[in-house]
Parts: C-alpha cells; structure tokens; sequence
C-alpha cells in the first residue's frame, strides 16, 4: 500500500495500533432500489478495499428497510456488481430485515427508558413543529404520553391497527438543538405494505437513522463508513448506540465525498427513470454509469478500480471529468489488447493492378507494447477502406489518400488512387486504385512516402458486424433533467466490416480497432450470425474541453497539496488532466514526459512559453521535463539564468542538426549557469556538431586500422560490436559527431 494513506486508513490504523478494536469490519450497505452505479464502485472500493488492506472483513448488508422500492432482482445485481470488481463479502449475504425482530426489541427498550415517544401529529404540524435553523422547535403534545400508552401504541401500530402516517415513533432528544437532525427524529413508521423478504409480517418499518447504527452494531462493525450527507446523522447515531448502553466495542461512523461525474446522473431515482420510460435499453444500457452497463460496454474491472483510486478520498464533494474515467480505461485496454482492422464506412477499392491473393503478416501489437502474437490478414484485388479515409479535395494537412498522395495500407501496400467512380449523383462509390509491389510493409524498398497508414478489409474475406457507437448520455456537464439528453448518444453502424481473424476470437475479448478506438463483443446480442461490438471508448478525448482553465475542484487542490513520492502516483485534477491529454493527443509527447509536465504548473507554464518561441513540442517537451525540471527542484523561477525563448532556440538547434542532443545538455548547464544564449554558447566553445562526411571519415578510418581484431569479430557475426565504433568516433570527437551520420557511415564500411 501506498505511502500516503487517505484519512479513513489513517483513523483506521490509529484504531488498531491504540487497541480500539483488534480487528477490523466493514459494510456495504446499499439499499436494493435499483442497480449499482459507479458511485456504489468507489463505496465498495473503500470499504472492501479497507477491509482487505487490514486483514478485516467487509459485509455486504443490503439495508432494506423500505418495502416498496425494493426487489431481489436488485439484490441480484449488487450481489454482481461486487464479484466481478473482485471482492468478496464476509459470511452470507446480510439484510437489515433480518433485524427487524432485534431492532423493535430496541425500540420498547428506548421507550421504556423513556428515550422514545409515539408522536401522532399530522406531517404539516410536525415539520411546523421541527422550527428552522435559527429558531428552535417545539415539541408535541404526544411527548407526554406515558411509557405504558407508548408500549401499547407501539404495539398496535405493529399489529397493524392503524393507517400510514397515523402515529410515528420518535427519539426524544432535544427539540431546541442546533443540529437540526436530533429535534427528536423519527424512528419508526407504519407502512402496509408487502416486503419482498418478510412479506407481511410488518406493518411498522425502521427509519434509516435507528436502523443502520444497530444493524452496523450488531454485525459488529467497527467503521461505518458513508458519504458526506450523512454528516449530520453522525449525532443520532451515536445518540442511539450511547442511550440503549450497548456493551463496547461500537461502531462509529465516518463520512466521505460522493462521487459525481459529469454529463450523466447518478442517483438511483433518475436512472430509474431513464429505465421505465425507455430512454434507455434496461439497466445495463452501455450509456449508463452502472456497473452492469460499464460492464457490458468493455469496460474492465481492473479499469474501474483504477478510476476510483485516481481520483482519491476526499471530505468535499466534487464532480470528477467523465474523461479521466475514460483515461483510465483506455490505459488499461492500451497494453492488453490485439490491434485489429475494422470499417465502419466502406468504401471500395479495385486495385487494378494486383492479381490473385495473398496473406499478410500482422502483428497484434505495436512495438512498444511487450506482447506478442500476430495473425494472417488476407489480401486480393478489391478492398474496401474508410469512406473518409479518402479525399477527391483533401483539406490542408489531410494525410490519408487523395487523387495526388498515395497512402499505406496497414501491415500491406503502398496505394495510389488512378480513378474515382461515380453514380449520378456524385457520390463516390469506387476508387481504382494501383498498388506498389516492393512497398510491401516490413519490406518496403519502394521509396515512396506516405504520411499515413490506413486501416482496409479484404472484401473477398471480410465479415459484416453490427457496431454500436456510444456517446455521452447528456448533452451538458451537468444534466438537470431529460431535456438534456443527448440525442446522439447511440449510433448503430449495421454494415460495418471486419478482417476475418477477428471473429475466430472467444467472444469475451476486447480489441482496438486501429484508428477507431477500443471494442467489446456485446455480452448479449452478439451471435455468430449477428456479431455485435460495443465501442468502448474512443482512442482520445474528443470533446473539447471549453473550460480547461477553470478552478480544479476543491478535491483535486486538495490532493495536489500532497507530495507526490517515489513510486506513487496521485490522482490528476481536472486541469492537470487536460493538460495531459492535450500534450499527449494534440503535441505527440509520449505519457511520461507528458504527465511530468502536466502535474507541475511551473513547468507546464514554462512549456508553453517556449513553444510560443518556436513550435517543436517534442523537443521542447524533453528539455523541460529532463533539464529544465531539474533547475526548478533548486531555484525558483525568478532566479533562473534562462528563459523559455533560450531553450526554443536550443531546440532549434537540435532539430536542425545543429547540435546533438548530448551536446545540447552540456549547452544547457552553461546556460544554467551564465544566462548566455545557446548559439553564443555553442560559438564560443565550438560545439558545432559534425555532420560533414568528409571530417568524420578519416576518424573513422582510424578507428577501424586501430581495432582491427573488433573488426573481425563484427564480421563474424559480432553485432553487438556495431555500437562499440560508434561509440569511439563520440568519444573521439568530443560528442560533437552527428550520430546518425557516424552510423551510416561506419556501417557502409564495416560491410
Ligand atoms: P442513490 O441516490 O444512487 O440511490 P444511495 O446513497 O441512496 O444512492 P445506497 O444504495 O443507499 O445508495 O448506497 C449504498 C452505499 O453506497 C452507501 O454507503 C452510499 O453512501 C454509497 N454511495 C451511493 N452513491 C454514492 C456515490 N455517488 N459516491 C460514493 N458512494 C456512494
Ligand atoms: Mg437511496
């Protein structure tokens, strides 16, 4: 476990090391009214989460004190929702009915001791009775009622005698308190009505506040754990444990913020809603935040843990960005799953001058990831590509295939359209195209440049599937009803197309689709004859984000306040996130040097200055998070030597071949230390790279004469032994030599 403990494992460590308790329990205690979102996942990642990190155990208690609402159907799904995040609850499964004959034992207890009344006003005078919060309130008549009248009263209003709302049962506590919650609260209620686990043994049912405190005792929980609303119920908790003497140890409850996340809703209520009124396809709509429709959207368990780990616990509410849970997905699925080729738009392609068929080596996964596999992608002369992946008036910057630029085919050829065909309206319904036989990707001697490569299907081999394309379920960051449902939010591709290998897979995988973004087999439509993918999530945030420079919220300055420690990472606020994703969709840095730059301000700030001087963002980025950083762990800014135009013109530098990059660092420490500018530095004490072939050749010539029994080891197979004459020729020159040039050239002479 991490360093920084969150303040729940802070007072549950305190607790165990004073001796409070020896061991810790925990609950869950949802009330089975709907299905889980993931607001439930960040509370069972708590409370399970505590519980495995303290060899506890952790209860899974469903608290269902209110019989209309609730359904086993619901229980079922909770029940779900924490198996697959990978807990397990202790013992079976808990139901706070099952105290109902305990809790009402505890309730003539109260009464007897005094501590509780049957109050029988209309609800309109008891809630004019409860005052305000500057004016205290006034107690019922009823509160006078002897304890013999109360017991009998009591004992009707459980037999049933009475009709809802006729009498309730109620604490009496102190009706001038500032704590509005303890003006004698209620703790029973009449209700007639069915319950799906007692049936209709009850006509009276426990208020949550004298119901959860004595379930959590009599589970024997230590730490009652719930969200920031219960913050003032905390007094009536403790009221009713203290007043009913109970022997020790009790539970004591402490309070966490709710999550909330932007563009959907999260209460259980609406999405009731979105439900019965069909807005949606059931619970496990893939558009909703429950766990059952994040689950059959592709997301992971693993991915959903992450999320609620990343953003932290925090004691103020806060609405975390949609777009760090999709963050947290998409860096999941990144180095888990096969890249495959699938298109949703078809547009076909004849290559006139390609005959019979073939089958092409694809690797599942890029370079950069350390799995391996691969799979054949079959080849023939008519292929179908991305309808936009082809432009007849290709705006400024367009990369793909126009009538001009050829373009690559993924894992295959070089292609370059001949002829567009069209109906007679004008649609684009064919291209000829002509393929280049030694552009063959992995082999390619062709010489072309393309500036893209391009996913396609064989249209002899390829499958239709059904993709279903998921948008956010409002149309604005935070929905007030459902007018503010986005009406896009699901699209239904039919006759999309997919390279055959694809289908060979075990249904429950997911894939990327190159270019498109990350796919999962829907759990239930999905056929043989009716293959159906969900889109899980898009290969980078595409919505952009109006308001970047908005105030992190309260939570996130909070946790920014903490230091970070090695091999820990905290969670990004919302403004250091979209920074993050800027540099890594829009500027290319890769996730390291993006997340250095994006979590310190004074960095970031002074990124972006120096790009203002000269637009390299990679080389830029790599001084800052590697050089720059450096001086800022030492000096404040204002006592820099530099600013941020001196490293864009030392970027510069690096970029045209000026200096290496290994110079560049020397340059930068002088820098560091006189304020002088790079080329001035570079001048001065001549560390000019040497690019010039004619200079570096008879280094190199030397080098060789002198190692000549290097030399034949090389030869014989040695090729380790390449990077030792390169390394000479730097050392020779003082790291002025241009690497790539010493490469090239002591390869032509070792041949
Ligand atoms: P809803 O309004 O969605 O029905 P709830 O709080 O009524 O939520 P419960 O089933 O009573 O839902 O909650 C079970 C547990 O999950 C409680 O401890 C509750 O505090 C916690 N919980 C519910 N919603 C969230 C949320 N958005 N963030 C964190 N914890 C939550
Ligand atoms: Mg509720």
């Amino acid at each position: 476990m991490s360093e920084h403990k969150d303040f729940l494992r802070t007072i549950v460590e305190k607790d165990l090391k004073s001796g409070k308790y020896n061991r810790i329990i925990t609950r869950f205690p949802p009330e089975p009214n709907g299905f889980p979102h993931i607001g439930h996942a960040k509370s069972i990642a708590i409370n399970f989460g505590i519980a495995r990190d303290y060899n506890g155990y952790c209860n899974l208690r469903m608290d269902d004190t209110n019989p209309t609402t609730e359904d086993t159907r619901y229980v079922e799904a909770l029940k779900d929702a924490v198996e697959w995040l990978g807990f397990a609850w202790n013992g079976d499964v808990r139901y706070t009915s099952d105290y109902f004959d305990k809790l009402y034992e505890w309730a003539i207890e109260l009464v007897k001791m005094g501590k509780a009344y049957v109050d029988s006003l209309d609800e309109e005078t008891m809630r004019e009775y409860r005052g305000t919060v500057t004016e205290a309130g006034r107690r019922s008549k009823y509160a006078e009622r002897s304890v013999e009248e109360n017991l009998d009263l009591l004992e009707r209003m459980k037999k049933g005698e009475f009709k809802d709302g006729e009498h309730v049962l109620r604490a009496k506590i102190d009706m001038g308190a500032a704590n509005m919650k303890m003006r004698d609260p209620l703790l029973y209620r009449i209700r007639h009505a069915y319950h799906y686990r007692a049936g209709d043994t009850w006509a009276i049912y426990p208020m949550y506040d004298f119901g959860h405190c004595l379930s959590d005792y009599i589970e024997g929980v230590t730490h009652s754990i719930c969200t920031l609303e219960f913050e003032n119920n905390r007094d009536i908790y403790d009221w009713i444990l203290e007043t009913l003497k109970l022997e020790p140890p009790r539970p004591y409850q402490h309070e966490f913020a709710r999550l909330g996340i932007n563009y959907t809703v999260m209460s259980k209520r609406k999405l009731l809603e979105l439900v019965e009124g069909k807005y949606v396809n059931g619970w496990d709509d893939p558009r909703l935040p429950t766990i059952a429709g994040l689950r059959r959207r592709g997301y992971t368990p693993e991915s959903i843990l992450n999320f609620c780990d990343t953003i932290g616990i925090a004691k103020a509410n806060s609405t975390v960005d949609v777009a760090q849970l999709e963050f947290c997905i998409r860096d999941d699925l990144n180095t888990k799953v096969p890249r495959v080729m699938c298109v949703l738009d078809p547009l076909k392609v004849t290559i006139a001058n390609y005959e019979g068929s073939e089958e092409l080596d694809a690797p599942y996964y890029p370079e950069d990831i350390p799995k391996e596999g691969s799979r054949k992608v079959p080849f023939s002369k008519e292929i179908y590509i991305e309808r936009e992946d082809f432009s007849e008036n290709p705006p400024k910057g367009y990369y793909r295939l126009t009538p001009e630029q050829p373009v690559r085919l993924r894992h295959g050829y070089i292609i370059t359209c001949k002829e567009i065909i069209k109906d007679t309206e004008g649609n684009i319904t064919e291209i000829i195209a002509e393929y280049h036989p030694n552009s063959k990707s992995g082999s390619d001697t062709s010489g072309i440049k393309v500036k893209s490569a391009i996913q396609w299907v064989d249209a002899a081999s390829a499958k239709k599937v059904e993709v279903r394309l998921y948008d956010r379920l409002y149309s604005c960051e935070n929905p007030e009803g459902l007018e503010d449902l986005n009406p896009d939010s699901l699209k239904i591709v039919k006759d999309a197309l997919i390279e055959p290998a694809v289908l060979l897979e075990k249904p429950d995988v997911r894939f990327q689709f190159e270019r498109q973004g990350y796919f999962f087999a829907d759990p239930i439509d999905y056929t043989d004859a009716n293959p159906v993918y969900n889109k899980i999530v898009g290969l980078k945030d595409s919505w952009n984000k109006k308001e970047t420079q908005k105030e992190p919220a309260t939570q996130a300055k909070a946790q920014t306040k903490k230091v970070q420690t090695e091999g820990e990472t905290l969670p990004m606020s919302e403004r250091e996130l979209a920074l993050f994703t800027k540099y890594t969709a829009e500027l290319k840095l890769n996730n390291m040097v993006a997340d250095i730059l994006a979590r310190d301000e004074k960095l970031s700030s002074f990124y972006e200055e120096a790009l203002l001087a000269n637009n390299a963002p990679v080389t830029i980025a790599n001084l800052v998070a590697n050089e720059v950083a450096r001086e800022f762990k030492e000096k404040e800014r204002d006592a820099l030597m530099f600013n941020g135009s001196q490293i864009a013109e030392l970027a510069k530098m690096i970029d045209n071949g000026t200096i290496s990059n290994k110079i560049a660092k020397e340059v930068f420490e002088e820098m560091a230390k006189s304020g002088e500018n790079p080329s001035k530095i570079v001048e001065t004490k001549g560390l000019v790279q040497i690019s010039d072939a004619a200079v570096l050749e008879p280094i190199i010539d030397e080098i060789i004469s002198k190692n000549q029994e290097n030399v034949e080891k090389f030869k014989a197979g040695n090729t380790k032994l390449f990077g030792f004459f390169v390394g000479q020729v730097l050392k020779a020159t003082d790291g002025k030599a241009n690497p790539q040039v010493v490469n090239e050239l002591v390869a032509q002479k070792l041949k």
